[in-house]
């Protein structure tokens, strides 16, 4: 289901199983945005049959955070043209070469182009690996950019932050709300950390080890100190405050 959140702005819930992230609707009079694509195909039918049922109308636009596979890898499957920042649309444009086999897979990870916690997670979602279909962006932007949904306009911004240096945050200003993706999150791919699949309860407990960036995050901060929202959304958490947020950065 997914959720109202205000006069023009819907959440669907994360689902933490095989790490799909919250997706945001954000509904004009013309026009409506997806914030992130979804994980898979399936992640996709099941948003698309939700939208259905509650009589929400599907996205004329889809906008991605980051080019990591839980946020992007749905992308193909709307039927709608994708947006991303030049970065993310550049490594998107590798991963689609990728291959899924076991071998692939591992190999990436001992070459850092992954990490062990996607990969098991992805062999969670696609029980048929040979229907991972990467696809680039339709609409690539550098910097900012902003688009009118009709009655509602979307600030689109590369924001970089800690976790990802291509992250994109969509900040809403009617609605004093901002999607942030996992770009205040802690980056995954940098220092190493240990996921253990038969070990899923230490997996708070260990990303809670990883260091923030402290250059990455002091210039994000002063990025949203420019931003007058109320209220914001994290990729795979609960909506919080601006204050939760710095709180939650340290600050
Ligand atoms: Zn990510």
């Amino acid at each position: 289901m997914f959720d109202k959140v205000t006069e023009h702005i819907y959440i669907h819930p994360a689902e933490h199983y095989t790490d799909r992230p919250n997706i945001g609707l954000i509904v004009g009079e013309k026009f409506s945005l997806l914030y992130d694509a979804g994980n898979s195909a399936k992640h996709v039918e099941k948003l698309k049959s939700e939208l259905s049922e509650q009589g929400l109308p599907r996205p004329d636009f889809v906008l991605l955070s980051h080019w990591h596979w839980d946020h992007s890898f749905g992308a193909k499957f709307w039927n709608a043209p994708v947006i991303a920042g030049r970065k993310t649309d550049e490594q998107l444009q590798k991963v689609a070469e990728w291959q899924w086999d076991d071998i692939s897979m591992e190999n990436r990870i001992e070459s850092g182009e992954d990490i062990v916690f996607c990969s098991e997670m992805i062999k969670r979602e696609y029980p048929d690996r040979n229907k991972i279909e990467v696809v680039p962006a339709d609409i690539v932007f550098e910097g900012r950019m902003s688009i009118n949904l009709g009655g509602i306009s979307c600030e689109i911004i590369h924001a970089k932050g800690p976790h990802s240096e291509d992250s994109v945050i969509c900040y809403i200003p009617s609605e004093k709300f901002l999607f942030l993706g996992d770009a205040n999150c802690k980056d995954l791919y940098g220092k190493p950390w240990k996921f253990d699949i038969e070990h899923e309860e230490d997996f708070l407990d260990n990303i809670a080890k990883i260091p923030y960036d402290k250059v990455l995050t002091d210039d994000f901060i002063r990025l949203l100190d420019a931003l007058d929202f109320e209220l914001c959304i994290s990729g795979h958490a609960e909506i919080m405050t601006k204050n939760e947020l710095y709180n939650s950065l340290g600050y």
